[in-house]
């Protein structure tokens, strides 16, 4: 058994993490990361990156299929999961490299194992070649989630998948039952559909995406319904089963939906168990480990990021924690992360962006906004490329007409949102944005036309 001395010990290296421990040995703190799995954490090796990937491929075969529109005789031809599957292994591959050689280059030390807590100020790691004792000063929980497999499935893997058994299938399914509308739900509708697989998407509220603005529920609704996938609507699925080549996904409202596969998509569960919580005198609710503004857990010196947290379930988000801790540790300004500006998007075709306040959040909190709604079929770009589906909203204070937020359905909103974000961000008014002078014929114009 050794023993190491460390001023920030960091428990998972993803991306909450690696961010941390970059931005604390950048200020030559002696840091050591402790991950079980990959650098880049499941953010780079079953989420993030490999869904991304796959949506990639999604969206340029919908590309293909509708250039029909734009004058193009084509074949949109089909996708083989296998050649996906070597795609993704080398992105990952890459990813996690590169990190590992700034890790590196930073003099972070690395240790291969699994992390748990055995009091306020030590840990022990064990590796492949036995348990390491890690003395600290402060530490850092970024140990993330896992797919919630619910008690009522079966076994997963084979017939029944999580997103985790998605990246390396033998043949793309013939028809999937995916169950749950959230963002991952939709996400791989449209990954599943566009690989020229049937779907039908269990959907438990009357729309999908439940927690989100009608509007833009509806125009994902309109296309998956055009692309031919099956909304089954405000359906609860409570069992499954696997048999004769197939799943019988059956609903609480009697309904029972026949597929070849089924694929989980009802969250995720924060990795927690065996981590030594209260041995450390962390405190955690159902799993989630409970910090304050600052990150800082009820022992004030560990701190934790991430989906390990439940806050915003984002790569963007557990990064930007994690740089915050850095700093928080080493006793650096730093400014709590302010929830309400993060922008987030949905990688479907239409995408779904969005950031700060929006009118169906400020009616709810009773505020008063102006939104105006630009549609994309107004938009010169938008109708020469042929992405004419969704919209852009833009939402101000009417009193001072600083913009608080915005929502975009349409053709790459996770890119076009970066301009709204950096207006809510910057505290700008719509007539800045309206005196701004975009590029034409260009999908921002949009922005600009809603800022007005
Ligand atoms: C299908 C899917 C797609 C997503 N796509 C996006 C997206 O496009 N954009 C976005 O912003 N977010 C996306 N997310 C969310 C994003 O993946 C997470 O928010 C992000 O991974 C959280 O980062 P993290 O650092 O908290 O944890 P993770 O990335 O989960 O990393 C935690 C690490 O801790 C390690 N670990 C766990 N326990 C121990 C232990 N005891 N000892 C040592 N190591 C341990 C794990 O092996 C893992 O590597 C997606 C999620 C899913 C499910």
């Amino acid at each position: 058994m050794t023993d190491t001395r460390t001023h920030l010990l960091i428990v998972g290296g993803g991306p909450a993490g690696t961010q941390a421990a970059t931005t604390a040995a950048m200020k030559g703190a002696r840091v050591t990361l402790v991950e079980k799995d990959i650098v880049g954490g499941a953010a780079h090796l079953w989420d993030c990156i490999p869904s991304k990937t796959m949506a990639a491929s999604a969206l340029r075969r919908t590309s293909v299929r509708n250039a029909v529109k734009l004058g193009l005789v084509n074949d949109p031809g089909h996708v083989d999961p296998r050649n996906l599957a070597v795609r993704i292994e080398e992105i990952t591959s890459d990813i996690n490299r590169n990190w590992l050689e700034l890790l590196d280059s930073q003099d972070v030390d690395m240790i291969l194992g699994k992390g748990s807590f055995t009091g306020p100020n030590e840990a022990v790691v064990a590796t492949e070649g036995g348990e390491r004792v890690i003395h600290f000063d402060k530490a850092m929980i970024s140990t993330g989630s896992a797919p919630r497999v619910p008690a009522w499935a079966p076994p997963v893997g084979d017939r029944v998948l999580t997103t985790r058994h998605c990246y390396d299938l033998e043949a793309v399914p013939e028809h999937i039952v995916i169950i749950g509308s959230g963002v991952t739900g939709v996400e791989f509708t449209h990954i599943f559909e566009s690989m020229g697989a049937s779907v039908s998407l269990v959907v438990s509220r009357q729309q999908i995406l439940p927690h989100r603005d009608p509007e833009v529920a509806a125009v994902l609704e309109e296309d998956f319904i055009e692309r031919g996938v099956r909304l089954v609507i405000g359906a609860r699925a409570e069992a499954i089963d696997v048999g004769n080549g197939g799943v019988a996904v059956h609903c609480d409202d009697g309904r029972t939906i026949d597929g070849s596969h089924a694929l989980l998509a009802v969250g995720s569960i924060p990795l927690t168990e065996g981590l030594g919580l209260d041995e450390a005198g962390v405190e955690a609710d159902d799993g989630h480990v409970k910090v304050d503004e600052y990150q800082r857990t009820s022992a004030s010196h560990i701190y934790a990021a991430g989906d390990v947290t439940g806050q915003m379930l984002l790569s963007s988000v557990a990064s930007m924690q994690g740089r915050k801790i850095a700093r928080h540790a080493l006793n650096l300004p730093v400014e709590p992360l302010d929830y309400s500006k993060v922008a987030e998007a949905i990688f479907t075709e239409p995408e779904i962006a969005s950031v700060g306040l929006g009118d169906v959040d400020a009616a709810a909190q009773g505020r008063k906004v102006r939104t105006i709604k630009v549609p994309f079929a107004a938009n010169a770009r938008s109708v020469l490329q042929h992405f004419t589906r969704g919209f852009v909203k833009v939402t101000t204070d009417p009193a001072t007409g600083v913009v608080l937020g915005g929502t975009i359905v349409g053709h790459r909103a996770s890119e076009l949102i970066g301009v709204i974000a950096l207006a809510v961000k910057a505290g700008l008014t719509a007539h800045t944005l309206v005196e701004t002078l975009m590029v034409h014929p260009s999908m921002t114009e949009a922005i600009s036309d809603a800022a007005e």
